[in-house]
């Protein structure tokens, strides 16, 4: 196969019906060789059930799935060179590391020596040299999470697919394991799909990230391109926090003439009509006080000290909103009336 296309996974019009649920629904995408790509959305969207139809573990009921230049779609998980890090880890727990880790390639054939020289090379890569004799039960989660991914790359899979591969780890080991694995497959340029329901962690790791709501894809993009540019009120919701507001589109064009909470201004950002849309506000948009920029009047309603960041619930004509502010600046009490002027270069609309 040639190396241009080895590891790139496409979906044209994938459907998969569990009963009469649509657990995914017309869905096309690609993702290129060498990339991670994050299936990202809220609980139930479909993210495991596409992740699962690219291991061949379920089979859509319409559309076509290719990996490298093979059609896949009918074909069956022991025939795709994929390899999967499931959430719960799947450990033999009566097997070492090392036996663990050389399996897969024990099961093709490979005889023992060189499945545990292998084995020595993944484990090294994951950082647990030297830790070969222990049985699963003797590591901590962090240790058998890695033991769970030497397992997948041993095996130099085409796609490597990890579901929820850090919901069993604690916060702060979490962000720690996911710069490892960022770090592992950019090192082996190894095309990658994780799925997970954590926007931050979805952020941090991506490529690109593929966020789906109700079995469908809701927007495809880099992580930027979803913070700075979402198509709907729902992504806006779901990368970062957002305040999201109704509004009216006055005047379409090359800019868009806003109406919002009694004031009018123009935001530079084309292709939204005339009539209802939603106005996206984030607490990089607001700046408090006066100034020369439209400003909305609001009172202040709750302050909570965050550590490096104070969160402040305010009140305006168009309804509440949240916004942050560096804790080294004077805080504000509770009651007090503020300007909050809208740098408009930031703001974004949505229709829906
Ligand atoms: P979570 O984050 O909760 O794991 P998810 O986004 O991975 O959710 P899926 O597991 O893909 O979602 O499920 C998508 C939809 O398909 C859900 O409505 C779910 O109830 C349904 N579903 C998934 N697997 C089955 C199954 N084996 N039988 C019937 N329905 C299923």
């Amino acid at each position: 196969m040639s190396e241009a296309v080895r590891g790139r996974v496409t979906f044209a019009n994938v459907t998969k019906m569990y009963g009469a649920v649509a657990a995914v629904e017309d869905t096309s995408f690609a993702i290129e060789p060498g990339q991670l790509v994050t299936l990202l959305g809220p609980s139930g969207c479909g993210k495991t059930t596409t992740l699962r139809m690219i291991a061949g573990l379920e089979l859509p009921n319409r559309g076509k799935i290719t990996i490298g230049s093979t059609d896949v779609t009918t074909l069956s998980a022991t025939y795709r060179n994929v390899a999967m890090v499931f959430q719960s880890y799947a450990l033999f727990p009566h097997m070492s590391v090392i036996e663990n880790v050389s399996y897969g390639l024990r099961v093709s054939g490979m005889p023992k020596s060189e499945s545990f020289a292998n084995a020595e090379v993944a484990m090294e890569m994951v950082g647990l040299a030297g830790y070969g004799k222990r049985l699963p039960s003797e590591l901590s989660g962090g240790q058998q999470q890695r033991v769970a991914v030497a397992r997948a790359v041993v095996l130099n899979p085409e796609v490597l697919l990890l579901d929820e591969p850090l919901s069993n780890l604690d916060a702060k080991l979490r962000r720690h394991v996911r710069e490892e694995i960022r770090a592992l497959q950019q090192r082996l340029k190894l095309t990658t799909v994780y799925v997970t329901h954590d926007q931050e962690e979805a952020m941090a790791v991506s490529d690109r990230i593929i966020v789906m709501d109700k079995g469908r894809i809701a927007q495809d993009g880099t992580p930027r391109e979803l913070y700075e540019s979402p198509k709907s009120s729902f992504i806006a919701g779901f990368i970062g926090e957002a305040n999201i507001f109704d509004c009216q589109v006055l005047k379409s064009g090359r800019s868009s003439k806003v109406a919002f909470a009694g004031i009018e201004f123009e935001i530079n950002q084309t292709g939204i009509a005339v009539g209802p849309a939603k106005l996206i506000i984030r607490s990089s948009s607001i700046r408090l006080g006066d100034g020369p920029l439209p400003a909305i009047e609001a009172q202040l309603t709750s302050a909570a000290y965050l550590g490096d960041r104070i969160l402040y619930g305010l009140m305006t004509k168009a309804g509440r909103l949240f916004h942050t502010e560096p804790s080294s600046n004077i805080p504000l009490e509770p009651g007090s009336n503020v300007r909050l002027q809208l740098d408009i270069s930031q703001l974004r609309l949505t229709k829906s």
